[in-house]
């Protein structure tokens, strides 16, 4: 007679990591207020429980984001991350990313990394896709969009590419100079035509008051948001920079669920744009996206590039929250903003939309394309 497989009592046994540098595709390359990403500097996480059970996670973190790359990474979980995981059981989950708290300060997107393994593990073992296990699902489908940076043949060629790969929604980064961003979405506008979804990310990078009068020289060419216009700490800017007649959007002045509610409650922004990695792990995102809700706002799933099995998290945490905005297309990109994915069949985004997968967990499958990239 076989034991009947408990969740509850099976234990972590082993967490180990796999660097990974995935190029960006050239034509696709972003500039922004925060420098150009040529090259994703990331980390695999594989969690493996006594009971054979195995779960997959992506670190997708960047120096210029939050201090944290695939290097950082992998010092952090194999000196502190992994020796206070094995030996406990793999649920509750949310005692997981407790200890992961006590034991390391800050690093929300390595502890992400981590925490999408071990959800992937738990909702693999219950045999229910990830976006079950976090309460869901509400949807099974997500329409996406793409950035676009550049301007002239550089912004051409960048749109073409995304139409290539299905995409017919489009962020353009500004937050340089207000007078040729201005221009840049014009030149945009023109491309896409009167009805073209253009979403604006100034990632923080004008002042006060160049931000209104950036507000006053776009909304002649309808963008339908402009994010982060201002320094993330800026929450009196943002708030101020509200009903000048754009959608405000909160990134980088939002990551955990204690700076959520500051800029909810300072009225500081109109849609937050919530990360996996940012939150620390997609039950935290899936939090997060609660409470913006119960706040009266609605949530946007923004992105730092991520590879397959970040893009994979980004659609189940998608498809299991109520508060995500249904008429934004979110910035899930994946396999079609690098050369190269690491999974054998990541095709879950197309043509502008992304979708849910049948299977447990994540969706993907863990086999020798993936298993391959780790050591030993
Ligand atoms: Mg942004």
């Amino acid at each position: 007679m076989t034991v009947p497989y408990r969740v509850t009592a099976d234990v972590i046994t082993a967490i180990d990591v796999a660097r990974v540098t995935p190029r960006v595709r050239p034509e696709l390359l972003v500039s922004g207020a925060r420098g150009t990403h040529d090259e994703s500097h990331f980390l695999l996480v594989r969690v493996t429980t006594r009971a054979g059970v195995q779960g997959l996670g992506e670190v997708s973190g960047t120096l210029t984001w939050s201090g944290e790359d695939g290097a950082t990474a992998a010092h952090v979980i194999e000196s502190t991350l992994a020796p206070a995981l094995a030996g406990q059981p793999l649920a509750p989950v949310a005692a997981l990313e407790r200890r992961m708290d006590t034991v390391l300060a800050g690093s929300p997107f390595t502890k992400a990394g981590v925490a999408t393994a071990l959800w992937d593990a738990y909702a693999r073992a219950l045999d229910v896709p990830l976006a079950v296990a976090l309460g869901g699902p509400v949807r099974s489908r997500v329409a996406v969009k793409c950035s676009l940076s550049g301007t002239g043949d550089r912004l051409r060629t960048a749109l073409a590419a995304a139409r290539a790969a299905g995409f017919t929604a489009h962020k353009l980064k500004v937050g340089l100079d207000v007078t040729r961003d201005a221009e840049r979405l014009a030149e945009l506008r023109e491309l896409v035509g009167p009805e073209g979804f253009i979403g604006l990310d100034a990632n923080g990078g004008y002042r006060r008051r160049d931000a209104a009068r950036a507000i006053e020289l776009f909304a002649p060419h309808t963008p339908a948001f402009l994010e982060q216009p201002v320094a993330p700490d800026d929450i009196e800017g943002m708030a101020a920079l509200r009903g000048l007649g754009l959608c405000l959007v909160a990134d980088e002045s939002v990551f955990g669920m204690a700076s959520l509610v500051r800029v909810l409650r300072a009225d500081a922004a109109d849609v937050v744009s919530l990360y996996i990695g940012k939150s620390g792990g997609p039950g935290r995102a899936v939090e997060m996206g609660r409470v913006a809700g119960a706040l009266g706002s609605e949530v946007v799933i923004g992105s730092n590039g991520e590879l397959g099995v970040g893009a994979a998290a980004q659609i189940q945490v998608a498809c299991a929250l109520d508060s995500l905005a249904e008429d934004f297309p979110h910035d899930i990109i994946g396999r079609h903003y690098y050369v190269d994915d690491v999974l054998s069949t990541p095709a879950m985004i197309a043509d502008g939309v992304a979708r849910l997968p049948d299977g447990p967990g994540l969706g993907i499958p863990l086999d020798d394309a993936v298993w391959s990239l780790f050591p030993g």
